[in-house]
């Protein structure tokens, strides 16, 4: 019920078209009774051969064996039936038809309009009622470490956002209709079923619940059912995700066979509580539907009784009932579901608002320090690093101190955490234990934005958005006057290759023909750093081998890339460490060795060296 609750605060805001569409659902449900009401006289004009006056003095009969209901609205009743009966059948029978018939028409006319305005106003409620939650809970999502998107599975992030969202707003129709226009309904028919015959009203009111109770037995078991239905399909956009983003690993390790195997194990998964569902479902009906023959039938019987023997019902009166009677059952039904479907919907919220009350452990503290300049220095102190899910230490006391302008480089063996130290900078993560400073500030202490805007940050994987180059290169700045950007992409030597392009600066990447290779990509992103022109560069080298070509044409832009800034950078090349002022050598997690290529040469039983001549010797 609390989920439940933390969905109609999103529904709020939009109480306007909410109201609305619940007037309209007022309306709707008077006007279809109406027409119901309408049948009788139609029936009587048709098939009665008694006066109009006999039947008033009927009706009148009848309604005085309702004694269960009060007397003003026995009395009200007689008024508007006799002053409708006045209207109706003042002339002859043509003319009463024609009354009839015109009365229908408006009626439904009216009935059809209202309920084409609450259909209206009820979707643009839950429609931008969700929309809101999806937009918080991706807003949330930015918010959110990158250790968060480390534990989650992509796949099941998007389902969430997507899935999920819908199945939250098909619901909040389906209460929002239910819990409104169905007891309305049910009382309409039911006050029209009182009006005409409490006797038969009271033994379908007998009858009626045991059909109840079977079908809201259905209903649970179809819940029960969804809940799992929408965590399969999680699961299957999950490794939808995964082996789309991985292709090429799917296809390098033919592993299409044991793939399709893994899909297909969810997707029949899947297909088993479909199938179910569908049995179920598909056997709810027949199962009702003969229930209610039953009791069609029973009260068929008695009311007939009535009509024939006592005669204290007509015979249009029976079936303005009979109408009235079933017109109840389907509301009745809907109701009985709205828990259901309450549960249902909630169940899918509580996967959204997961989400939206993961607590963003990397945050400003209250009052950030702002910081525009980098001016003195950039340090480390007695840094340790875990990460959140595992007690293996990462970082074991890391301290140094880089002065503006120079160059640290940090080489050593994979997973001697490079990349993690690298990563404490930005405030990817914090340290476990220790502080990083910047110009003697504490960096936690630092405006988040204003700490990351004076980095740039240039990593192996080179992310390019579905954009144009030209936006791409421009990623994260607001105003880019074109002669800049293309100024970055000359200094980043991609320029040439860019104007080779189908439309320059303007073609979209990822569009059909459009082909970067890794080199281009490396310049593209140069590019992009340079654009941002950061105080502070971190950059992680690509390990890939580039031809020769591209290769000193990515160096030669790394090489201007590092000017004037203060750059930490993961290097593999040799013309990278030569150009360090320091090296850092990080060997499970300890700084080893520290100092310059020269200094670290000559210790010949250090790591560095045993590095160096492995790696960089040619
Ligand atoms: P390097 O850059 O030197 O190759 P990394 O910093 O990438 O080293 O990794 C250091 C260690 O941290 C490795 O043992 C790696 O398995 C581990 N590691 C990296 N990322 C995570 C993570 N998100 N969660 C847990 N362990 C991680």
């Amino acid at each position: 019920m609390k989920t439940y609750i933390r969905i109609l605060e999103y529904v709020k805001p939009y109480w306007k078209h909410l109201l609305l569409s619940i007037v309209c659902t007022i309306l709707f449900a008077l006007l279809n009774g109406i027409s119901i009401y309408l049948t009788i006289p139609l029936l009587d004009t048709l098939f009665q051969e008694t006066a109009k006056k006999e039947v008033i003095t009927q009706t009148s009969t009848v309604n005085k064996t309702v004694a269960i209901l009060p007397e003003w609205i026995i009395k009200l009743k007689d008024d508007v039936s006799s002053s409708f009966n006045h209207y109706i059948l003042s002339g002859d029978k043509i003319q009463s038809l024609f009354n009839i018939c015109l009365l229908v028409l408006i009626s439904f006319l009216l009935k059809n309009i209202f309920g084409y305005l609450q259909a209206y106003f009820l979707a643009y409620t839950e429609n931008a009622s969700m929309t809101d939650l999806r937009d918080d809970a991706y807003k949330h999502l930015h918010q959110l470490p990158m250790s968060y998107f480390k534990q989650e599975r992509v796949g099941n992030l998007i389902s969430r956002l997507t899935n999920d969202v819908t199945a939250v707003q098909s619901s909040i129709s389906a209460t929002f209709l239910n819990l409104i226009r169905e007891p309305l309904n049910i009382l309409v028919f039911f006050g029209i079923a009182v009006s005409i015959s409490w006797r038969l009203t009271l033994l379908s009111l007998i009858i009626l619940p045991f059909i109840m109770l079977i079908i809201t037995w259905i209903g649970f078991k179809l819940r029960r059912y969804s809940t799992r239905i929408q965590a399969k399909m999680a699961d299957i956009t999950s490794i939808l995700q995964e082996t789309i983003s991985g292709v090429k690993i799917v296809k390098a390790f033919s592993m299409e066979k044991y793939e399709n195997r893994k899909f297909m194990d969810q997707t029949h998964g899947f297909l088993k509580l479909i199938i179910k569902v569908v049995r179920i479902r598909n056997a709810s009906s027949p199962i009702t539907e003969t229930l209610s023959v039953i009791v069609g039938v029973v009260i068929i019987y008695y009311g007939g009784i009535l009509v024939l023997q006592t005669k204290v019902l007509t015979g249009s009166e029976f079936i303005g009932f009979l109408l009235a009677i079933f017109q109840l059952m389907p509301p009745i039904k809907e109701l009985s579901s709205v828990n259901n479907r309450i549960q249902e919907s909630s169940a899918a919220a509580d996967r959204i608002f997961e989400i939206l009350d993961t607590q963003p452990t990397i945050r400003n503290i209250d009052k950030p320090a702002e910081v525009k300049y980098f001016k003195d220095s950039i340090e480390f102190r007695n840094v340790f690093f875990h990460y959140e899910d595992s007690n293996e230490q990462i970082l074991d006391d890391i301290s140094f101190k880089v002065k503006k302008g120079e160059i640290l480089a940090f080489v050593g063996p994979s997973g001697g955490g490079k990349s993690t130290l690298v990563d404490l900078i930005p405030r990817f993560y914090d340290p476990s234990s220790g502080v990083i400073l910047l110009d003697n500030l504490d960096i936690k202490g630092i405006d988040i934005g204003n700490l990351r805007r004076l980095m740039g940050i240039v990593t192996q994987e080179t992310f390019l958005f579905n954009e144009s180059i030209k936006n791409n290169i421009a990623y994260g700045l607001t105003e880019f006057p074109e002669e800049k950007i293309i100024d970055a992409a000359k200094t980043a030597n991609a320029h040439n290759f860019i104007m080779e392009m189908p439309n320059g600066y303007d073609t979209v990447i990822g569009e059909r023909g459009v082909k970067i290779s890794g080199g281009q990509r490396q310049r593209l992103s140069i590019a992009r750093a340079l654009l941002k022109n950061p105080e502070i560069m971190i950059f992680d080298e690509a390990t890939s081998a580039l031809d020769n070509e591209s290769e000193l044409l990515v160096q030669e832009a790394i090489e201007r890339l590092m000017i004037n800034r203060t750059t930490f950078v993961i290097a593999h090349r040799l013309s990278t460490i030569r150009n360090a002022n320091r090296i850092i050598v990080l060997d499970r997690g300890k700084i080893v060795q520290y100092g310059t290529h020269d200094d670290l040469i000559q210790n010949e039983k250090g790591l560095y060296r045993k590095f160096y001549e492995m790696q960089f010797r040619d």
